[in-house]
């Protein structure tokens, strides 16, 4: 994974999240403070300013510098969580081996290990990490037996899909939903929509 690869999915997430407004809006309005939507976009913005900056960089300078981009642009809950995602990435595929589809998945669950650390949370709290935890085990799993990159690219739209269709009926026990209770019940998770939007995204353009 070089530069280019980065800003070609980082440009595919853009577009994603913009195509998906209404959805990812309507959801926290729903049940947060609706300015999710906005959050997404303007990390989004951040990274496609960074294009340049990051040219020649490794993967994991990087994912660093786009995880403290993201810590001083995008504010609210989701902001330190995305970043911390992105510079535990970073740290991990600090290596000098070629990187593999095995490093790929075991950088993405040090990611998602981070969140949950940063967060304090874990799955069945009806956030974002209801799609990253599954995402992250499926990813772990197919790489480990050998599975190509498309199969393992079709695996997680499925596994976003499951992960933040399972957060509708669930109640609230992190962020802003939380104060909720039942009320929380029958509306999908918003910052679990941004992510399976975005999986579907990247796992897209590998399946292209
Ligand atoms: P805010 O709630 O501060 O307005 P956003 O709307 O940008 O921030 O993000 C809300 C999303 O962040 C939620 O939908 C949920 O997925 C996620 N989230 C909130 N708190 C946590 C947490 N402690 N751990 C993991 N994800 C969380
Ligand atoms: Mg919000
Ligand atoms: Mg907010």
């Amino acid at each position: 994974m070089d530069t280019n690869s980065i800003n070609r999915y980082a440009s595919a997430i853009r577009e994603a999240i913009v195509a998906h407004e209404a959805d990812i809006e309507c959801l926290d309005r729903e049940i947060g403070d609706g300015d999710h939507y906005i959050n997404m976009k303007r990390g989004c913005e951040a990274i496609a300013g960074l294009a340049n900056e990051l040219n020649g960089l490794d993967a994991s300078d990087a994912l660093n510098k786009i995880g403290m981009k993201l810590l001083s642009t995008i504010g609210g809950a989701s902001g330190p969580l995305f970043a911390s995602f992105f510079m535990a990435m970073g740290k991990s595929l600090k290596t000098s081996e070629a990187i593999s589809i095995n490093h790929l998945a075991a950088a993405f669950d040090a990611g998602v290990q981070a969140i949950m650390q940063r967060g304090k949370a874990q799955t069945g709290e009806k956030t974002m990490l209801d799609v990253l935890v599954p995402v992250a085990q499926t990813f772990k799993h197919m790489a480990e037996q050998g599975h190509t990159r498309p199969e393992i690219a079709a695996a997680l739209k499925k596994t976003a899909s499951e992960g933040l269709e399972s957060t509708r009926n669930m109640l609230a026990t992190k962020g802003r939903a939380a104060g909720l209770g039942e009320r929380a019940i029958g509306h999908l998770d918003a910052g679990a929509k941004s992510c399976q939007v975005m999986i579907h995204a990247v796992c897209d353009l590998v399946l292209a």
